[in-house]
């Protein structure tokens, strides 16, 4: 018995982040009620004329683009025939040839550190499905045509992945990365993110391809992991059974981590797919490329590389590129203040958290760039203790004020008025004569517990350094002239 050697091509379908759907004007927003959002296009009413969404266009362009792919200046919306309840006109409409785009790829770095490139077949457009509601209680299905006819991307890789960690490093990555874009909002939970996986096994370095399976509608990354090495752990016992592995399309049933077949091959579909005679061709114009290609950020590389060079740390990197919109904010305070280490450490411990708990994209909130710049330099300078800086953190995000304004209206400002320093320090030196010997003694370390003491008496407001001398210059009198 060769070998076997996994296979594992992926179809990931991303609800794309348009207001409206793809065909008419009704909303893509969750509605309160099932079947409020339809009109005669979307519900399939006969005769009715679709309308492309030009978002649509874009958001597909934006993604190709990204991926590296061929955005094809014409391409074609076929039908695809076949009957759900849930599918009012009997027919999909989705694009079979030419898609909008063709090829591209996504760079993996696998766990042995070499990099491995997974090629993308095409990336086309289409809509989606209404929704099957089982009622239990009157034990009756009802549809509800919400859903029906909101845009969708779908991404088809080719059978580059070899194993379930890859597919789901693959789709982390395609999601991140869709996200950043705002190509979609990818909640999978949601099912705006979403993929069929098809495996195979083949003897290891054959170039034949073997008996594939597919397991439809996968919206968890841990369910795709489950579902891939469970099928390979089947197709494998299979073969070593001298059993056929039969081309199915299979259901994961998540609560057994197992797979079942939904369809197979005798009754696969027929879609006879044809031209939509209802759609002219979907143009993309060299203006519309040119624009997103504009518009697109700096690549995930890219972005890594920069802050690399910034010096950030991993963490402090790691958050701000996966906040939206973090950073754009983090670039326009570098504008102002450029100590990258010091606002990577605001982003992440104050800003972030506080955007997230207010539910504020960084560009929303009403602390300003150059407020937030403004708040490192003073902690820079001394002027403001860290303790002061996070007790004020809150205030200033909710108003938005000069930090400067703030810490004087509170009488934040760290002390480095001498005179009070050194009375807090006589203060500290007599009430702990015990410290003060050991440090006499020579156990030099104690010095920071009477720091300590000294910022506890002055409630916070000493400068920590100024007071350290101030200390240092009652204990050692050896360093004191006079
Ligand atoms: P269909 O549209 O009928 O599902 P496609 O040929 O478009 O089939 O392929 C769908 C997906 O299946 C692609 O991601 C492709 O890479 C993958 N695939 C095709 N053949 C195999 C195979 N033998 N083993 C694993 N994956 C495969
Ligand atoms: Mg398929
Ligand atoms: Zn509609």
């Amino acid at each position: 018995m060769p070998n076997l050697e996994p296979v594992i091509g992926l179809e990931v379908h991303a609800q794309l982040n348009t207001r409206t759907k793809l065909f008419c004007a009704c909303p893509t927003s969750p509605a309160e009620e099932p079947n409020t959002y339809i009109c005669e296009v979307c519900a399939g009413h006969p005769g009715a004329l679709p309308r492309l969404n030009d978002k649509a266009v874009e958001l597909a362009t934006k993604a190709i683009v990204a991926l590296g792919g061929q955005v094809n200046a014409y391409s074609l919306f076929s039908r695809k025939n076949y009957f759900y309840p849930d599918l009012p006109n009997g027919f999909q409409t989705s694009q079979l040839d030419p898609p909008v785009g063709s090829g591209g790829g996504l760079r993996l770095t696998l766990p042995t550190g070499t990099e491995k490139y997974i090629r993308l077949n095409r990336i086309h457009l289409e809509d989606d499905a209404g929704k099957c509601v089982h009622d239990e209680k009157r034990d009756r299905t009802l549809v509800d045509l919400n859903r029906a006819g909101t845009p969708l991307i779908e991404i088809v890789t080719e059978p580059d992945l070899s194993s379930s960690r890859e597919a789901v490093d693959f789709l982390k990555k395609l999601r991140n990365l869709l996200v950043r874009l705002e190509v979609t909002r990818g909640r999978l939970e949601e099912g705006e993110f979403r993929c069929d996986v098809n495996i195979s096994l083949k003897p290891q370095g054959s170039p034949t391809l073997g008996v594939r399976t597919e397991i439809k509608n996968l919206n968890s990354f841990r369910f795709v992991g489950q579902a891939i090495d469970y099928e390979i752990r089947r197709q494998t016992g299979l073969y070593e059974s001298g059993q056929a592995v039969e081309q199915q399309t299979l259901h994961f049933d998540h609560l057994k981590a197992e797979t079942r077949p939904l369809r197979s091959k005798e009754e696969a579909h027929d879609y006879r797919y044809f031209p939509q005679p209802d759609l002219p061709p979907v143009r993309v114009s060299p203006e519309l490329l040119a624009t997103v290609e504009k518009s697109l950020p700096l690549s995930l590389e890219a972005l890594t590389s920069h802050y690399q060079s910034l010096g950030l740390k991993a963490e402090v990197m790691e958050n701000i590129i996966n906040h939206h919109g973090a950073p754009t904010y983090f670039e326009e305070t570098l504008k102002i203040f450029p100590d990258p280490k010091r606002l990577g450490t605001l982003m992440t411990e104050l800003f972030l958290p506080a955007c997230r708990q207010a539910g504020l994209e960084p560009g929303q909130a009403l602390l300003r760039p150059a407020h937030l710049a403004k708040l490192a330099q003073l902690l820079a300078e001394g002027q403001l203790g860290k303790r002061a800086a996070y007790e004020i953190f809150p205030d200033l995000f909710a108003s938005g004020s000069n930090p400067e304004t703030l810490i004087q209206a509170k009488g934040l400002a760290l002390v480095s008025d001498s005179a009070a320093l050194s009375d807090w320090a006589r203060a500290v030196v007599a009430a702990h004569p015990a410290e003060v010997a050991k440090y006499q003694a020579g156990q030099k370390k104690i010095l920071s517990f009477l720091v300590g003491q000294v910022m506890r008496q002055s409630h916070g407001a000493a400068d920590p350094q100024k007071a350290t001398q101030a200390l240092e210059a009652l204990l050692n009198p050896t360093d004191q002239p006079g």
